[in-house]
């Protein structure tokens, strides 16, 4: 096949759907990176039919409708809890998956957040995925990052995977969190931390700095003010709609935002 043809067949290939069955995955590290953070990560051989796996998609943690991590294979159309997590790092080599699971706070533990306080080195939990979230548009102005607490694993990834020349503004409401964590991140993106002066994200958001011109935003808001921050982020900053990605990080129905890793 010649060159251009190969490189064709590159860019044109369509999606791969993600994994639609469960797969086991073993704990393998855990990692006290703060307060609030536990680092958890997860191996074994079915990374190796993953090949699309990569940090910033998304896997889903499975669990018996009791709230039980789910260690047997998932049975089609059976009602299970999937709760979603960012992939902050992957080595497809040593069939390793590293999630972020962020604790306390003002969040209630569900299942995830119990699991996570409580995994030990060995066990076996059912993933499915992965899948993508919306990538940043690359050619704006500046480029703005906003996110509740849930949203900080994918914000420093976002903020790992930028330009190193990018400009903007990250605002995390971190409600309930005794610390701000350290974010790697481009030297012209200033991280606001709300640290409690205001009530709720869309407030802390209308009250940051903001750098002339049109933004792209990505924002991990809860459900309840995604409609109304996406048409103050259209309508007021000016965020063409096209370089808006805004996700509910509350909500257990956001399956359809995400598009099957290519
Ligand atoms: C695409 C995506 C990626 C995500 N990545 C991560 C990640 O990397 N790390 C991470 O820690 N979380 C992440 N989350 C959020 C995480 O999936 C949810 O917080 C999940 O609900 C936790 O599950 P749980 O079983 O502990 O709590 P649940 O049983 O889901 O929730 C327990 C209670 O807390 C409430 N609740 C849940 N989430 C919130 C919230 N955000 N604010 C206020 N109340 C809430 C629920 O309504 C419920 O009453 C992500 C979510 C999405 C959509």
């Amino acid at each position: 096949m010649a060159y251009w043809q190969q490189l064709k067949k590159l860019f044109s290939a369509k999606p791969k759907p993600a994994m639609a069955q469960s797969f086991s995955l073993t704990v393998q590290k855990i990692t006290h990176i703060s307060e609030h953070v536990r680092r958890l990560t997860l191996g074994g051989s079915a990374v190796r039919h993953l090949p699309q796996l990569r940090p910033g998609s998304c896997i889903r943690l499975l669990f018996e409708s009791d709230g039980r991590p789910l260690q047997r294979k998932a049975l089609q159309e059976e009602a299970l809890l999937e709760r979603p997590f960012t992939v902050r790092f992957c080595d497809t080599d040593m069939l390793l998956v590293t999630i972020d699971v962020m604790l306390g706070g003002h969040l209630p533990d569900g299942p995830a957040r119990q699991w996570a306080n409580q995994a030990r080195i060995g066990e076996d939990i059912q993933v499915k995925g992965p899948w993508f979230s919306p990538a940043l548009k690359a050619s704006t102005d500046w480029v703005l990052l906003g996110g509740e607490v849930p949203a900080i694993p994918a914000i420093a990834h976002h903020l790992e995977a930028l330009h190193p020349a990018t400009r903007g503004i990250v605002a995390i409401n971190n409600s309930g969190m005794l610390e701000n964590i350290l974010l790697s991140k481009p030297v012209n993106m200033e991280i606001v931390w709300n640290n409690g002066r205001f009530a709720t994200l869309p407030q802390l958001l209308q009250n940051i700095p903001r750098p002339a011109g049109s933004p792209a935003a990505w924002i991990g808001a809860r459900q309840q003010d995604i409609a109304p921050l996406s048409q103050w982020l259209e309508q007021s900053v000016g965020v063409p709609e096209e370089a808006l990605s805004i996700t509910a990080y509350d909500s257990q129905t956001t399956r359809q935002v995400f598009q099957a890793a290519s």
